[in-house]
């Protein structure tokens, strides 16, 4: 299973080495290491966005104590993309939702 892009789905192309790409989503450019088939960049920061909103929610409703459920709760929605830059922050939320589920 491979990830795919979020702008038309198509399946997206690894480079071997980064090179400097203008974003689809804000215009901005940065070096990128994936493409979609269409030629399709979407930088970090717009690609995590949606996925953002999806940890801050899981997080404030879940009163699990178990970080690993917590995080698998947040990867199983659409948003959050396989190898998408997201999972940076999954892991920090993740372990401080269940220390604060579980020391208050
Ligand atoms: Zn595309
Ligand atoms: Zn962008």
């Amino acid at each position: 299973m491979s990830d795919s892009c979020i702008l038309c789905q198509a399946p997206l192309k690894y480079l071997e080495s980064p090179k400097m790409m203008r974003c689809e989503i804000c215009g901005r450019s940065f070096e990128g290491h994936a493409v979609c088939e269409n030629g399709h960049y979407v930088c970090d920061e717009c690609h995590a966005s949606p996925a953002e909103g999806v940890v801050r929610s899981v997080v404030l409703a879940s009163t699990s104590k178990n970080p690993l459920e917590i995080a698998e709760q947040i990867m199983a929605s659409s948003f959050v993309h396989m190898h998408g830059p997201e999972h940076h922050f999954i892991v920090g939320a993740s372990l401080l939702c269940a220390y604060s589920n579980t020391y208050g």
